[in-house]
Parts: structure tokens; C-alpha cells; sequence
């Protein structure tokens, strides 16, 4: 749809690229962040952990059984359930989280200075909103939706990657549907055994540092 500013204007062009971000970022069904946006917040994001230490949760989270939603319901109802789920999850997180569609069914949470204790409590509100969801797909005909979320925080003071880091999340998200679905599994936290001296070399570096040896 074009802008409504006067065309050739500073205006209409600004609206323009601004429309023009959104299609590149966006996802169209959903209107959250699409998998190309998360993937350069995701690798922003573990660089941050790295240098500062704040413990962040990555959250995946795939509906359950979906298949079946499509295959009784139609592929239009199966679109209305991932639009609820897609609201239901970005109202049960904080602003500063975010929410992207990173496939068909399949959502990424990215929990920025999230505590290791309220990881837990964060994806079980997930959780809960999702199963409380009635979705209207036709007149008078309700659907309720389940989801299964796996987590992973990132190790503070370690260089690691966004591919590790989703790769451990997805396999606590695989544990969560092994064991039952509707459930979220979270990675258990170990202590980092990183002493302050080499929190502290993590990002010095070393030329600078072999010239204050020099005499
Ligand atoms: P599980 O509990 O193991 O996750 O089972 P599932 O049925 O959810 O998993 P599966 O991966 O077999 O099904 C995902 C389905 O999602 C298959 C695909 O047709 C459907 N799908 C993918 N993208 C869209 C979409 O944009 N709209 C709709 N309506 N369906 C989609
Ligand atoms: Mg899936
Ligand atoms: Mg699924």
C-alpha cells in the first residue's frame, strides 16, 4: 500500500523505508520479528553475555500437535491458532523481551537480563497463557492449543554462539515433547567457574598488555 504523504516528499519517502524494514524484519502472518531479525538479535545478544556476564534465557517453543489443527480444521484456522499464540506469548513476557517466528509453528524467545530463578517462572506463564487460550476459528467453534517450550541461558563470560546457544534451547525443547508435551524444560544452570582475573583478560588485549610489560 503506498504512503499517504505527498509523494516525492521527505515524508512519503521515510514512509517508504520504514515499510520497506518492516517487510525485511517482520513476519507477515504473525507481525512479530521474522527468523533473519532474530538470528542479528540473537548474536548481538551473546556478545552482550559475554562482555557484561547478565545472564540471558533463550526460549523455543513449538506447538503441539499442530498438524492435527491444520488437518481438521483447515489450513485458515491452523493460521488464526498461530496469530493467538503469537499475542498470547508476547503479552506474557516483558516489553524488552523478544518474540520472534522463527518457522510454521515454532517461536523464539530471546530474555534479555533474565535471573536464573525467573527463567523458569517466565516459561511456565508461557505456558499457561497458551493453554488458556479458547480460539474462535468459526462461528462457535472453539480451539485450545497447547505449547512446548525448551531453555537455555547463555554462559555469562564465555564467547560461545547463537547456533550453540539455539542448539542447546532446541534440545531441552525436544526433552519437553518426549516427556509429555505441554511443558517446558530449561537447561540446568551451571556455576561458571570463570575466576574476576579472567573475566577481566576476556576482552583486554593482548598487544596492549605486552607493551605495559615492556620496560
Ligand atoms: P509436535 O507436537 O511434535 O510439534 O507435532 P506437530 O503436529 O505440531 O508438528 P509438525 O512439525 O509435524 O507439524 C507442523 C505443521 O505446521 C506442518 C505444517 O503443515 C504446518 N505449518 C507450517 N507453517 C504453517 C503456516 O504458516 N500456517 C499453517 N496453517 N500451518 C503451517
Ligand atoms: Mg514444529
Ligand atoms: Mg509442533
Amino acid at each position: 500500500m503506498l504512503p499517504d504523504e505527498a509523494p516525492g516528499s521527505v515524508a512519503w519517502l521515510q514512509a517508504i523505508v520504514d515499510a520497506l524494514c518492516d517487510l525485511s524484519s517482520k513476519d507477515a502472518l504473525s507481525g512479530l520479528v521474522n527468523r533473519r531479525s532474530f538470528e542479528m538479535a540473537l548474536a548481538r545478544e551473546a556478545d552482550r553475555v559475554a562482555r557484561a556476564g547478565e545472564p540471558a534465557l533463550l526460549l523455543m517453543l513449538d506447538i503441539d500437535h499442530f498438524k492435527a489443527v491444520n488437518d481438521n480444521h483447515g489450513h485458515q484456522a491452523g493460521d488464526q491458532v498461530i496469530r493467538a499464540v503469537a499475542q498470547a506469548v508476547v503479552q506474557a513476557v516483558r516489553p524488552m523481551d523478544l518474540v520472534a517466528r522463527v518457522g510454521g509453528e515454532e517461536f523464539a524467545i530471546i530474555l534479555p537480563n533474565c535471573a536464573t530463578h525467573v527463567g523458569v517462572l517466565v516459561a511456565e506463564r508461557v505456558r499457561e497463557r497458551v493453554s488458556q487460550l479458547a480460539i474462535e476459528v468459526s462461528p462457535g467453534q472453539v480451539l485450545g492449543v497447547t505449547v512446548s517450550l525448551g531453555g537455555a541461558f547463555a554462559p555469562p563470560w564465555v564467547r560461545s554462539s547463537p547456533l550453540l546457544w539455539t542448539e542447546r534451547a532446541d534440545r531441552q525443547l525436544y526433552r519437553a515433547k518426549a516427556e509429555g508435551r505441554n511443558r517446558a524444560c530449561l537447561e540446568p544452570q551451571v556455576d561458571s567457574l570463570v575466576s574476576a582475573e579472567e573475566k577481566g583478560m576476556l576482552f583486554a588485549s593482548p598487544i596492549l598488555e605486552m607493551q605495559q610489560d615492556l620496560p
